[in-house]
């Protein structure tokens, strides 16, 4: 679906998955739309990265508009169909729980797969198969605005201007300060994570774990305050762990550094043995330690006279274990282009993205709340009310986020939003 051209004219800052689906939803809406990123070129960085359901009835309608995109993806995500998902103590290393994979309907799967690789799908289909223009090494300090337009200053002084601004610039957004007048910084969220991402080779030359390379597997051992997550992935061949702990440095620097295997084994000591046979196999150079950010809800996403709005991690980080962050960047992704259509450019703009925030904010801040909550519920295991209903320990897949449809929602709920909202000003004046 791309329809008529609307006529507004969209700059999208940022070409993670916020920013690339903000431009391919913008295009199937009808807008004219460019990105200006700050990477010079694309490399394939990250590890796992979950989408749910949600986000996979977004992808489905991209390409073709009958799973084009979503059958490039799927055979780089990892499928524990008859597998499963084995919730395990994190010292005897029992299985306490299988909780079985969830059966998804063809238009909505979930897709988790490695970051870089399942981006660098969504990269290609925008820059050569939509033909978005793509403006790389362009790193964005500064924006404006005024009842007309909005617009960006980039690096090298040129100043661009278009109806609107998309901010999809992440975690440490700069545009934040734009929209809100001050510097919000982040806070640790006394986590951090190991991650690791390697190939197969060393798990399959050991009997004790060449079983989890035979095809894709999901186990994860929960324990005092860490838990720890491993999977392998693409039929056993790449395999992937991530193991949350307690950690407080100071998070203002890089959200990503190279991490140290001693203090990760360290963190391990008597927990099951299999966990530490896993990281044996793992790379020194493969192994990366991510502060998890987080921020208390922002007043608005919204700037003062409407014309530029924050998406994605810029306006709302997400713990992992919500395994949402992604997902509801596309989901703002879809609102805001269908906002942009039904309220039209020119003095439409402001309307469509206050429209926007009040059809979104509720949901995300919802949302990022399951972060919290299950990362609690694991880290205090009461484990002998597990026992009596191993249920309790179960990865949580609420329906109301999973079988959400943002853009039929807000097909459905603009008008009587921005109604209220107009409703809401006129009262104010
Ligand atoms: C390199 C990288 C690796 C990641 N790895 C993982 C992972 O393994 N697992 C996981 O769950 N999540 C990972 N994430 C985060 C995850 O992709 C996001 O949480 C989620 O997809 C929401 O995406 P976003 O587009 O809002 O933000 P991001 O994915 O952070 O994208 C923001 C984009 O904006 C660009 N940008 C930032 N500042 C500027 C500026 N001033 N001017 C122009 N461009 C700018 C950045 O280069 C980046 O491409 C990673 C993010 C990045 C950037």
């Amino acid at each position: 679906m791309a329809t008529d051209g609307t006529g507004v004219k969209v700059i999208v800052v940022g070409a993670g998955f916020g920013g690339l689906a903000s431009a391919i939803e913008c295009h199937r809406q009808g807008h004219s739309v460019t990105i200006y990123e700050a990477f010079p070129e694309l490399k394939i960085l990250g590890d796992i990265i979950s989408f749910g359901p949600n986000a996979g009835r977004i992808f489905y309608r991209w390409g073709d508009g009958n799973g084009s995109i979503v059958n490039r993806m799927r055979p780089l995500s990892i499928d524990t169909r008859g597998y499963g998902f084995n919730i395990r103590k994190f010292d005897t290393g029992e299985i306490i729980v299988n909780q079985p994979a969830a059966e998804y309907p063809t238009d909505a799967p979930a897709l988790n797969g490695h970051r870089g690789e399942l981006h660098e799908i969504v990269f290609n289909h925008v820059k050569d198969e939509l033909k978005i223009p793509i403006h790389l090494g362009k790193r964005i300090d500064e924006y404006f605005e005024d009842e007309e337009g909005s617009g960006i200053i980039l690096d090298c002084g040129t100043k661009v201007r278009a109806d609107v601004v998309i901010a999809a610039d992440g975690v440490k957004s700069r545009a934040r300060q734009a929209v809100l007048g001050y510097e919000d910084k982040p806070k640790s969220s006394g986590y951090a994570v190991w991650r690791s991402w390697f190939p197969n080779t060393d798990m399959v030359a050991d009997p004790e774990t060449a079983a989890f390379c035979a095809r894709d597997t999901f186990n994860g051992w929960i324990g005092p305050n860490k838990h720890f997550l491993f999977s392998t992935i693409k039929g056993g061949q790449d395999v992937c762990w991530v193991l949350t702990h307690p950690d407080t440095h100071d998070i203002d620097e890089s959200w990503s550094f190279p991490g140290n295997l001693d203090e990760v084994r360290e963190a391990l000591e008597g927990w099951d043995p299999l966990c530490a046979r896993i990281i044996s196999k793992t790379p020194q150079d493969r192994v990366v330690d991510w502060k998890l950010v987080y921020r208390d809800p922002l007043p608005t996403w919204v700037s003062p006279r409407g014309r530029i709005l924050l998406l994605g991690d810029s306006a709302h980080p997400f713990l992992p274990t919500s395994a949402q962050g992604a997902a509801q960047a596309l989901e703002d992704a879809v609102t805001i282009a269908v906002c942009l259509r039904k309220a039209g450019g020119g003095g439409g703009v402001p309307r469509a993205l206050r429209t926007h925030e009040r059809i979104r904010y509720d949901r995300v801040c919802k949302i990022q709340k399951t972060g919290e909550s299950t990362r609690d519920m694991w880290h205090k295991t009461d484990w002998d009310a597990v026992r009596k209903d191993p249920k309790l320990i179960e990865f949580p897949r609420p329906e109301w986020i999973f079988s959400h449809d943002a853009e039929k929602h807000a097909e459905q709920v603009f008008d009587e939003v921005a109604q209220s909202l107009d409703a809401d000003k006129a009262r104010d004046e």
